[in-house]
């Protein structure tokens, strides 16, 4: 049985909770199932303090059963929300099957926060899976959302980890492990498919009206809102798949269900930061076909919207023909828009003010040479900034030699070297979360040694500024090493 905690205002929550009003048919109203011997992993005391909260008036012990459900804050009211999903492109009707939104937490200037627990128990959309989260999972997608958070990149944020005290069966056995997740929503792409799909024919105007009360609401007296939603949402998520080439994520997993309609990255699964440039590189272990591969993501984001357009059509015109035309038509500038930003990103990469017509040639011309001297994306951008050409084999390389006077050039129309740097530091992080040493520091910490996994956190806090580890972390993985995957059994 679930504990109430009735002493909420020790901590500073403060529920207002509004989505699980919509209809019976949208949610189901559960509880998280109790863990044997709750006991906290990880707290995010940055995270806390943002949102108001304050967990040092209680105990370890009272922590670790609020965070595994164990006990629930006075207030919180838990549900499963139902959604559907295109999944490598076939559509599958899903749900929370491992997580409970707790309540929605209402920080102090009013922003509105899902808190929600990922490893909660089985829900009625479980399917044949157990309900359950492994830590070593549970602690990556804590590093790299904290991550994508420092790199300033839109994302669901991770409040704390405990671990069950019970095991859970993947391969092997492995300790069980709940995260909370804290998002703008956790309403996606398909949720607005299953409300499409679902018998209650009001689920989707519902479900529309709540989306823009809770997030647009400046469009909300608009006479074209479903137009309007459909192009805020594209803008979103084509600023964040930018910003996902900017730095070399690759999410894994883009299924429908997996895009947020708030423009946060959600679901860290098979995601991780590509070492030496390569278009195609993938590393989830399912995905043979490499549908999300690093340069398939805008194709994909683009294929995502158009489902989000399919789901719309009845509120966009009456009319269905009449729809499917705006529709199309919005989905169509997702090319010129997408490149546009791309350019954009690319040009603050390399420290570019201002437009010329080559500037697009520059861009692509660096990144083949990179593709073919196999030179690391993120260290690439961060040798130019020092101007530190003995360390690589590229920067030997004639063709390099020809590119680098090419952007010396370019680079002259801006006042001085000084200038470009500035707009270089903020667009080319010295850090990311390089696969080996995630690996690592989740490996010391399932050996109960959390400390490289704190230190790691603390320079991800600010990837673009020189800290005095930094360097300890630039390095990538050494060539030869076995070739990076990530698997999706979680
Ligand atoms: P994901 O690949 O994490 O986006 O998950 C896809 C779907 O599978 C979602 O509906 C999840 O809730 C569900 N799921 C993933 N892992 C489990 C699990 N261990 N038990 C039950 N459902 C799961
Ligand atoms: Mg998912």
């Amino acid at each position: 049985m679930n504990k109430t905690f009735s002493q909420i205002d020790k901590i500073g929550w403060c529920f207002d909770n509004t989505y699980s009003q919509l209809s019976s048919s949208m949610l189901t109203k559960i509880k998280p199932i109790p863990v044997k011997k709750p006991e906290i992993v990880v707290m995010n005391h940055n995270l806390s303090k943002d949102l108001g909260l304050n967990f040092s008036n209680i105990t370890s012990t009272e922590s670790a059963s609020l965070f595994s459900g164990n006990l629930l804050p006075q207030k919180s009211e838990c549900i499963a929300q139902a959604y559907a999903g295109h999944q490598f492109g076939h559509f599958t009707i899903l749900g929370d099957g491992r997580a409970i939104v707790i309540g929605e937490h209402l920080s102090k200037n009013k922003n509105r926060f899902d808190i929600q627990f990922k490893g909660s128990g089985k829900t009625p959309y479980s399917r044949n899976g157990d309900g359950r989260a492994a830590l070593g999972p549970m602690l990556r997608e804590y590093i790299i959302s904290e991550a994508m958070h420092g790199l300033g990149i839109p994302t669901t944020r991770s409040l704390a980890v405990v671990k069950t005290g019970e095991n859970v069966i993947r391969e092997t056995a492995l300790p069980g492990a709940i995260l909370t997740r804290i998002a703008k929503s956790h309403i996606r792409v398909g949720t607005f498919q299953y409300a499409l799909v679902s018998e209650d024919k009001k689920n989707l105007k519902n479900l529309f009206d709540y989306t823009i009360e809770r997030h647009y609401p400046n469009i909300k007296r608009s006479k074209t809102k479903a137009i309007d939603l459909l192009k805020i949402v594209m803008e979103k998520q084509i600023k964040l798949v930018v910003d996902w080439m900017r730095v070399g994520f690759i999410h894994g997993v883009m299924n429908t269900d997996n895009m947020a309609i708030s423009g946060e990255t959600i679901d860290y699964g098979p995601c991780a930061f590509m070492d030496a440039y390569d278009p195609e590189t993938v590393f989830s272990s399912i995905d043979l076909h490499g549908r999300y591969a690093y340069f398939n993501q805008p194709g994909i984001t683009k294929w995502n919207l158009a489902r989000l357009a399919e789901s719309l059509l009845s509120l966009i015109d009456e009319n269905q023909n009449k729809a499917i035309k705006i529709a199309e038509e919005i989905i169509n500038s997702f090319g010129n828009i997408y490149k546009k930003n791309w350019l954009e990103m690319m040009k603050k990469k390399l420290g570019l003010i201002g437009d010329e017509d080559n500037d697009e040639n520059l861009i692509n011309d660096l990144l083949l040479i990179m593709y073919k001297n196999k030179a690391d994306y993120t260290n690439t951008f961060c040798l130019l900034m020092n101007k530190d050409f003995q360390k690589n084999k590229m920067f030997n390389d004639k063709k390099f030699i020809d590119w680098y006077r090419k952007w010396e050039d370019r680079s002259k129309k801006n006042n001085s070297f000084e200038e470009t740097l500035k707009i270089m530091r903020t667009a080319n992080p010295l850090v990311i979360p390089r696969n080996h040493k995630v690996e690592e520091v989740l490996e010391a910490a399932s050996k109960n040694d959390l400390g490289p996994f704190h230190d790691f956190l603390k320079i991800l806090e600010k990837p673009y500024e020189k800290q005095t580890k930094t360097n300890n972390y630039q390095h990538p993985a050494v060539v030869g090493e076995k070739k990076y995957q990530t698997f999706c059994g979680t």
